[in-house]
């Protein structure tokens, strides 16, 4: 039988979970592409590619080559980059699956920012023990930050190890989660944490520490998400596999 190729663009939950909803249908040959960075990537059902594609060029040049069914972006709400080149790559049919960002509850104290640079300028007015979970790759926003540089303590919680030096003040948590209310409780306890600043990611994996901080009280800086794709947009690995499905069955 030939099978339809579907690309996932991955680095998420979702992708592994809509993976794992499609790569059991004979007639789906399921591709989760990953972008090589973290060195222990959560192994989806179905085959996985590794590596950038090498720009929007090199992502049309694999699409002609491997003549995907289609191509479902299922990558971070924040790697905005593969979403635009995802974008442009017209000649295949294209969803983009993208979890729903977090709202504010009852007692939650957000200060929410356009980008990562406003979220540094706000932290030395925010606390003086931060907690950032922002990733590793702009780190260097806060850490090169004279307000920040001058506070006691920043507490950076990142999969891997950023790539640059960090000054005395920062403090380094290595740990992907998912992370329990339980565990980030204890976190700030123990590290005297009064400013969390986040990404709205959405998601269920890492929101314990929006949970933490609202019942101590304490505030959040959130980074709001880049402008959406245009693309049809689906929030749930379980509507993106009946949209694929729907697709390849054809009118
Ligand atoms: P990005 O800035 O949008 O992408 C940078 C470059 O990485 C892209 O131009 C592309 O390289 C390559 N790339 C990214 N995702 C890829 C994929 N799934 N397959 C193949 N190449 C990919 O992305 P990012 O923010 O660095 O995130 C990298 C990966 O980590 C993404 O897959 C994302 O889903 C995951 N992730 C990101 C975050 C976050 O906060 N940004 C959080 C959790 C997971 P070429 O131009 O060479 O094709």
């Amino acid at each position: 039988m030939r099978q339809a190729t579907v690309l996932i663009l991955g680095g998420t939950t979702e992708a592994r979970e809509l993976a794992g909803l499609l790569a059991g249908d004979d007639d789906l040959r399921v591709i989760t592409s990953y972008a090589g960075r973290t060195t222990d990537p959560r192994k989806p059902a179905g085959e996985t590619r590794s590596g950038g594609f090498r720009g929007p060029a090199g992502l049309r040049a694999w699409l002609a080559a491997h003549a995907p069914a289609i191509l479902v972006d299922a990558t971070h709400p924040f790697a905005e980059t593969v979403s635009a080149h995802a974008a442009a790559a017209d000649g295949v049919p294209r969803l983009r699956l993208v979890r729903p960002g977090w709202t504010e509850l009852r007692g939650d104290r957000w200060l929410r920012v356009d980008s990562l640079d406003r979220a540094a300028d706000l932290v030395p007015g925010s606390g003086r023990r931060a907690l950032i979970t922002t990733g590793r790759q702009r780190i260097a926003t806060f850490t090169t930050h004279p307000g920040c540089r001058a506070l006691p303590l920043l507490l950076v919680r990142c999969v891997e190890p950023p790539e640059i030096e960090l000054p005395a003040n920062v403090h380094l948590v290595l740990d992907r989660g998912p992370f329990t209310k339980e565990s980030e409780r204890d976190l700030l306890e123990r590290h005297a944490i009064d400013v969390v600043v986040a990404k709205d990611s959405g998601g269920d994996a890492t929101r314990a520490k929006l949970d933490a901080a609202r019942e101590r009280g304490i505030p959040v800086i959130l980074v709001d998400r880049p402008p959406s794709v245009p693309m049809p947009t689906v929030r749930t690995p379980a509507e993106a596999a009946a949209r694929v499905r729907e697709l390849l069955s054809g009118p």
